[in-house]
């Protein structure tokens, strides 16, 4: 066996560190939101399969990636399928029409975080009626709806405004899609020192307005929202599902946005 070298991450001890800091977080969020213990995606883009395989036996089930391509060569990865035969994918990164039959077809696809506009929806609701048509076990395809709340040009998400009608439009007119909720990627770099962060108070608006709106109970809209630095401060303001990647695997190299 090839002994890890020293200054490698221990991927291992950063889940268990990251779990107990999402707990402590949890028991501190605010009591007007219900409590409802936060999902840890850990976020592997760029990581080797080992760093993944070693996650998944410290536990860890539910990873991102937000790279098509990659997703796809470690979804189907022969030492991840024969170890990892629970793990659930989440993708987290742009998704773009032509890649849609590529993602659906992934083994132990979980969930799509980031649909962003109606045509998306569509298109991947036409695309999953075709999985599901081919494969009596699977389910409705798990989606969250994704929010540019920091009105960013670069970013994609549909517009805090049109959160409602999106959600509608997914919820009334996509059957094979099962929408959990919302996400936002925000604007980087928050500094805390001037207050919370204007990208998590905008997501939590749109979370009231949906639950408002359609007469749900706040804990059965899920709020994906958080990253290395801030999942803490995000999970005290609502966030259930927090995406962090660099404090458990590592800083990544630069790599051009996909
Ligand atoms: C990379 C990425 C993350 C994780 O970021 P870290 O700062 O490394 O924790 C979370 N969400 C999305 C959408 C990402 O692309």
């Amino acid at each position: 066996m090839i002994r890890r070298a020293m200054g490698e991450v221990d991927v291992k001890s950063a889940i268990r560190q990251t779990l107990a800091k999402i707990e402590e977080a949890h028991s501190k969020r605010v009591q007007t939101i219900k409590p409802s213990k936060p999902l840890l995606v850990a976020v592997s883009k760029t990581k080797p399969v080992e760093l993944i395989l070693d996650g998944y036996s410290a536990g860890q089930r539910d990873f991102g990636e937000n790279y098509v391509q990659e997703l796809i060569e470690k979804a189907n990865d022969s030492k991840i399928l024969q170890q990892c035969k629970e793990i659930r994918w989440h993708f987290i990164g742009h998704l773009q029409s032509n890649k849609i039959n590529k993602i659906v077809n992934l083994p132990n696809l979980h969930m799509i975080q980031t649909v962003h506009n109606a045509k998306t929806a569509e298109s991947l609701n036409k695309a999953w009626e075709k999985v599901m048509a081919g494969d009596p076990n699977k389910n409705k395809l798990n989606v969250l709806i994704q929010i540019n709340t920091s009105g960013e040009d670069e970013k994609n998400g549909t517009e805090p405004a049109d959160a409602v009608n999106l959600y509608r439009f997914v919820t009334e007119k996509c059957s094979h899609l099962n929408c959990h909720g919302i996400m936002t990627i925000g604007r980087f770099g928050h500094d805390y020192s001037t207050g919370p962060n204007p990208d998590f108070i905008e997501l939590m608006k749109c979370h009231a307005e949906i639950c408002s709106t359609f007469g749900k109970d706040s804990a059965e809209l899920q709020v994906s929202m958080g990253m290395s630095d801030d999942y803490i401060q995000a999970i005290e303001m609502g966030s259930t599902i927090v995406r962090v990647g660099s404090s458990i695997f590592g800083a990544r190299a630069k790599k051009p946005e996909a």
